[in-house]
């Protein structure tokens, strides 16, 4: 069949010519925005600002909200803060002169009155409005000093009209039959451009051959949700008795449906790479497991049976010929190194290479101190490998790495770098992985990639979090993986006991901590800093990197709040230690800490992760309003680690904004990191606690985690029936949502 599509001339001159096309080569995903009337190059061009480069594109751009222009509402029914169609006879119409001069006009309709505010008027305008005209408008309600208004109302004089005896209009003149949808614009794209794209693109859409519905009828009559088609036209044109708060909050079925599609393209878009993993080679790690039983031999106490379980699991996918994908999540402190190192010494048994990557440097030093330590009896060489290094130390630090001398490599995302090559590399373990976001870790994943005869393989990869991931975003984010939960705590912890205090109380907090020191107690001391401008508690948490200066102003702060801190506690050993300083000199301070050599360590919050003294049993964290929850319960979790009884004061700058108040408290509340997890996802949303924003993937368009949830164990089951019964279907439902980024997943 063929159409007659309005397209722009390849030649460009802007002139759109009317030529026939093929619609069976073409599907909505290809046809760009000129297809669609009103649309030309030059509207394209600003159309793409809003992500909206084909027909598909506009028929997915939803509404954020909507107006009801579908009837008059009667003057004396408003309230404050509605948007309403109004119509009534002007009773007073004059210009007030003041600061700023402006139009008032007067409107009743015998239900009431409003007032109608204009700043910005023409002579012209003022003579239409006069006494005794008939206006309809349509505008947002607010409370004026002496009754309602409308600033600026969209209005227009109805000429003609007949009054009743009580004032009201007599002729009932046509309103809108749908809600009215307002889109997200941008410069230079109108409301009523996005409302005509939208329009069109529904025609194309319902005409063949049209939107491909992708979900098979069983899926639709078992979730009862509507045909896609169905969905979107409701969506963009609901009929005037829609349900608008449903709307509103986006949980009408119609939404639902296309959430639903979106999260499920997501999933199956993680399963097929799953699937692609679990389908190549990795080598295969064979180890009687000796240099394990040395290492369990030498330490101070035995394995919690969590820890057992889960190294369990492990060694059982390192034995496998196809790589392992396995997340660990264990609760701050529940002993995630340990674990880590054993399968390290599996793999290296096996006669191949280890790599232990950590997101920061401190806490890659203290995984290098811990592995030295720990297998270093067992004469195992351990490269170290950071961003800082001096050349030479580099260049022979990856000789070891290329010849195989080095069995283990510690670091930091420089560990995979340009020029790093490792003999036989068989396993990476990332720790605290939510510091590095979804995408780094798929990147990571092709990085570790060897050839052998012209065939990929890959090691095996451990990665380990202590931001315990809530089950529905696992079903979306994380579907690619195995999963591991250490869910016991090391015998004999106690719970930190948290209290929050206002800094007017500094005193007493100062007082507090002379108090523990001079009974041998060890205190943290970690002083936030963050640009004003920004965001609360945005910048350190959502696993990107520090701004420069930012990071510049907090080692400031610290390094202030350790002089005062010096002149009020002249009795105590203080420590500093944040970002600037050396490598060599954070180890310093560190190594001293540890030793007992220090009492109180002032830090920044470099020591978020993997920081272990136990005997440290007090932690200060000052302007705690302004970190995010997790961030909170990491830096949390640096006390509570020895057997005696900690604490963390939680110090904040009032007043607390209500987010604020609601991160504090869930934090003296409870130690419990998924319970913390939880609160947090429904704080900051799933972009934000996934580290997701910067990196790109896991965009979504409709869906909202948060929101959506009840949709997700719904998912499951309905990517088995696709991957069973409608194979074809799979690849384009991914590329219609994913687009671009399904590249990452390589599908
Ligand atoms: P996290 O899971 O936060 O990375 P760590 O691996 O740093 O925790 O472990 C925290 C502390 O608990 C370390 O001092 C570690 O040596 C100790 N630890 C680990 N496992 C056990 C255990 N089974 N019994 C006692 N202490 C343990
Ligand atoms: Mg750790």
């Amino acid at each position: 069949m063929k159409r007659i599509l309005q397209q722009t001339p390849p030649n460009g001159t802007g002139c759109a010519a009317i030529f026939e096309m093929d619609s069976k080569n073409t599907t909505l995903d290809s046809l760009p925005v000129t297809a669609l009337k009103g649309a030309g190059p030059r509207m394209a061009e600003r159309l793409a600002r809003l992500g909206l480069r084909t027909v598909q594109d506009v028929l997915f751009h939803l509404p954020l909200r909507y107006q009801d222009r579908t009837r008059v509402v009667p003057i004396g029914a408003l309230r404050v803060s509605d948007e309403a169609v109004i119509q009534g006879e002007v009773q007073l119409s004059e210009i007030k002169l003041g600061r700023r001069r402006m139009l008032l006009v007067r409107v009743a309709d015998g239900s009431g009155g409003i007032l109608l505010r204009f700043f910005h008027f023409s002579a012209q305008q003022q003579a239409g409005l006069a006494r005794g005209v008939v206006v309809r408008c349509f505008g947002e309600v607010r409370a004026g000093p002496a009754m309602l208004e409308m600033v600026h109302p969209e209005y227009r004089v109805i000429a003609d009209a007949v009054l009743d005896a009580q004032g009201r209009v007599g002729a009932d003149i046509a309103v809108d039959e749908c809600l009215t949808p307002v889109y997200p614009a941008t410069e230079g794209v109108q409301q009523y451009t996005l409302r005509a794209l939208s329009s069109a693109a529904l025609d194309l859409a319902a005409s063949e051959p049209g939107l491909q519905e992708l979900l098979p009828a069983e899926i639709l009559a078992r979730l009862k949700l509507p045909p896609l088609l169905d969905a979107l036209a409701y969506v963009h044109r609901p009929p005037p008795d829609a349900p608008l708060a449903m709307l509103q909050e986006g949980s009408h079925p119609a939404q639902q449906r296309l959430a639903f599609e979106e999260l499920l393209a997501h999933h199956l878009s993680l399963r097929l790479l799953r699937n692609k993993m679990q389908a190549s080679r990795a080598p295969q790690l064979n180890a009687p497991g000796r240099l394990m039983r040395t290492l369990l031999d030498s330490l101070p106490f035995a394995l919690t049976g969590a820890q057992q379980r889960v190294i369990g699991e492990i060694v059982r996918d390192l034995r496998r010929t196809s790589p392992m994908q396995r997340l660990v999540q264990g609760d701050v402190g529940s002993g995630k190194t340990i674990v880590a190192a054993l399968a390290v010494l599996h793999a290296v048994e096996a006669g191949f290479q280890a790599a232990v990557m950590a997101p920061t440097e401190l806490l890659a030093e203290q995984h290098l101190q811990n592995f030295t330590r720990w297998l270093a009896p067992l004469d195992l060489d351990i490269a170290w490998l950071s961003g800082k290094q001096p050349g030479k130390a580099r260049r022979t630090t990856l000789e070891r790495l290329a010849s195989g001398q080095a069995a283990v490599a510690v670091g930091t995302h420089a560990l995979f770098q340009e020029g790093v090559e490792f003999a036989s590399l068989g396993l990476i373990v990332v720790d605290e992985q939510h510091r590095f976001g979804v995408h780094q870790r798929l990147a990571l994943r092709e990085k570790g990639v060897q050839y052998e005869h012209g065939q990929g393989r890959y090691p095996h990869q451990l990665i380990m979090t202590a931001t315990p991931i809530p089950r529905t975003l696992a079903m979306t984010a994380y579907a690619d993986l195995d999963s591991s939960i250490i869910d016991e705590l090391p015998p004999g912890r106690t719970p930190v006991e948290t209290v929050v205090v206002p800094d007017t109380r500094r005193a007493e907090v100062v007082e507090r901590v002379r108090g523990a020191c001079r009974t041998g107690r060890q205190a943290y001391w970690v002083c936030t800093l963050i640009e004003e401008s920004d965001v609360q508690g945005r910048t350190s948490v959502a696993g990107g990197r520090m701004p420069e200066a930012t990071e510049t102003l907090q080692c400031q702060a610290a390094a202030d709040t350790a002089v005062r801190l010096a002149e009020a506690l002249p009795e105590l050993r203080i420590g500093l230690v944040h970002g600037r300083l050396k490598a060599s000199e954070k180890a310093q301070v560190m190594a001293a800490f540890k030793a007992g050599e220090l009492d109180l360590l002032v830090a920044t919050t470099v020591i978020e992760v993997g920081v272990d003294v136990p005997n440290a049993s007090l932690m200060i964290i000052e302007n705690a309003e302004r970190l995010g929850l997790a961030q909170l319960h990491q830096l949390r979790g640096r006390v509570g680690r020895g057997a005696q009884k900690s604490s963390c004061i939680l110090m904040y700058h009032g007043p607390l904004s209500r987010d604020g108040r609601a991160r504090l408290a869930a934090l003296r509340e409870t130690n419990d990191g998924f319970e913390i997890a939880r609160r947090d996802l429904a704080l900051r949303g799933p972009g934000e606690v996934l580290g997701t924003r910067q990196s790109g993937m896991l965009q979504l368009h409709i869906a909202d985690l948060v929101r959506d949830q009840a949709l997700i164990p719904k998912i499951e089951q309905a990517a088995e029936l696709l991957l069973q019964h409608y194979p074809e279907r799979v690849p384009l439902l991914i590329s219609r949502w994913l687009g671009e980024a399904a590249r990452y997943g390589e599908v």
